[in-house]
């Protein structure tokens, strides 16, 4: 992967930024997204936020060597603190962090957003709780996907500030649009999680003692979801 040639992954986030916008890519690492976008004429300009400085220095060098330093502001920053007013961003991607931290980042640095951008997710992991703060924040979700990329499942979901909204328990679990489009790749997905949850259920049934009686009743209770949804 490089700034031409993207994963899989980041190459189906790239196609949910829209053409002109004013990217922040949070948690940027090497910064291929930006400058990917960047160079294909996506963009009009970027800020490429990194909180390690490892990272930030590799974006720094992507930057440099595609000559797009002029459009492109590489901060090391912790979370939306890489956003200034002035960047009038008008979309924001975080990929490849765990959902909870993401929510953690959005819920902590809330006031630095203006309320118009839309939200361009790609968590590893804590999409359910992900989800209940975009519903609690009045974000709708416009586009959810699962894709498989090296033995792994991601998930992407974008979402606007167009609430409010209301989504179900299931529907934060699953993602409300997955649950309608039911793609090949979200059905193989929660088959795998089926069979691990099904195990990692029978042995905690079998060792019940050591074992707090709600971390059973939550985990059955997606056993049954899951269930619902293959049968
Ligand atoms: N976004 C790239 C991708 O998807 O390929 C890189 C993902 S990498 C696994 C996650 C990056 O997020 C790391 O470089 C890490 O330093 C950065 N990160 C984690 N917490 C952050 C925060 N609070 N603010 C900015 N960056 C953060």
């Amino acid at each position: 992967m490089n700034q031409q040639t993207l994963s899989m992954r980041l190459e189906r986030v790239a196609a949910q930024v829209p053409a002109g916008a004013r990217l922040a890519d949070i948690g940027s690492d090497h910064g291929y997204l930006p400058v990917a976008l960047m160079l294909r004429g996506v963009i009009v300009r970027a800020v490429a936020g990194e909180v390690a400085r490892t990272p930030f220095q590799a974006a720094q060098r992507t930057v440099r060597e595609n000559h797009l330093d002029a459009h492109i502001s590489v901060r090391l920053a912790d979370g939306l603190g890489a956003i200034e007013a002035a960047d009038g961003i008008t979309a924001i991607s975080f990929c490849g962090m765990g959902g909870e931290t993401i929510r953690d980042i959005l819920q902590r640095d809330w006031a630095r957003l203006s309320g118009r951008e839309r939200l361009i997710l790609q968590p590893n992991g804590g999409e359910r709780p992900l989800r209940q703060w975009l519903m609690e924040h009045g974000y709708r979700i416009q586009h959810e996907e699962v894709l498989r990329e090296n033995r792994f499942d991601y998930e992407i979901i974008v979402a606007e500030p167009d609430g409010p909204v209301r989504y179900s328990e299931q529907e934060l679990y699953f993602g409300p649009l997955q649950l309608q489009a039911r793609s090949p790749a979200f059905l193989a997905k929660w088959q795998r999680r089926l069979r691990l949850k099904q195990r990692t259920l029978g042995q905690l049934t079998q060792a019940r003692q050591a074992v707090p009686e709600e971390q059973i009743r939550a985990l059955a209770e997606e056993v049954r979801w899951i269930d619902q949804l293959l049968a």
